[in-house]
């Protein structure tokens, strides 16, 4: 693979790695691109269908027969535009089972690691994408935050009662981290930072600072 330009970007749920993602990628004149919503296109589909979220043979063969576009700010699965749908408590719910699939990671990496060969780099945010996908990025960063700073921030953006979406987030944390494949956790030489009580801007510039010096 020839050498691209990364920001590996991971870290639980909430803890702000979308809107930082997006905001850096503008800022240091690099694309953007959100795995999550890969594993949560793929999500909708099989529930559409009534797959099995846990079987891997049925969610491969559905991977394999599916197209999947990812861009600034649409999500395309099968030329059907899920942006919204993908966004919703039943995906949200189910998205950890696909995850921990490795057939459907191992493709998903492929398709990640051809987006930025592509265009020659570019600010990649998930969970295991300074672990896995992209382990010579030129900066590796572990976004967090506590579990009741995620929760009051994803009560802000989507609605919804404060102590059962942070169950739900620690629930989804657990599986992500447990999972034998790609589990959710700091890479090696990462940046860790915890964002809590921080501003988005704080955080944003701490990061373009970063990447001058790592990547200039
Ligand atoms: O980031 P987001 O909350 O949209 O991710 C949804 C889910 O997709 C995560 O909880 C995780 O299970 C899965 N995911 C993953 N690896 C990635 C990105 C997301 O396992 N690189």
């Amino acid at each position: 693979m020839k050498t691209v330009r990364i920001v590996a970007i991971d870290g639980p749920a909430g803890a702000g790695k979308s809107t930082i993602a997006r905001m850096l990628a503008e800022r240091i004149g690099l694309m953007y691109l959100d795995t999550g919503a890969m594993y949560r296109a793929l999500t909708v589909v099989a529930q559409d269908r009534g797959i099995d979220l846990g079987d891997e043979s049925q969610m491969v063969a559905l991977l394999d027969s599916s197209s999947i576009f990812v861009g600034k700010s649409e999500v395309v699965i099968n030329e059907e535009d899920v942006t919204t749908r993908i966004r919703s408590q039943e995906v949200t719910l189910g998205v950890s089972t696909v995850a921990t699939l490795p057939g459907v990671r191992a493709r998903l990496r492929d398709l990640q690691r051809k987006w930025a060969e592509r265009i020659g780099g570019g600010v990649v945010e998930g969970r295991d994408i300074a672990t896995v996908v992209f382990p010579e990025a030129c900066l590796k960063v572990f976004l967090t935050a506590s579990p009741s700073e995620r929760a009051r921030r994803r009560v802000e953006q989507i609605g919804g009662d404060l102590l059962e979406v942070e169950a739900a987030i620690t629930l989804r944390d657990q599986r992500d981290m447990s999972r034998a494949d790609g589990p959710l956790k700091p890479a090696e030489g990462a940046v860790v930072i915890d964002t809590t009580g921080l501003s988005v801007e704080n955080v944003v510039a701490t990061m373009a600072d970063l990447y001058r010096k790592n990547c200039g």
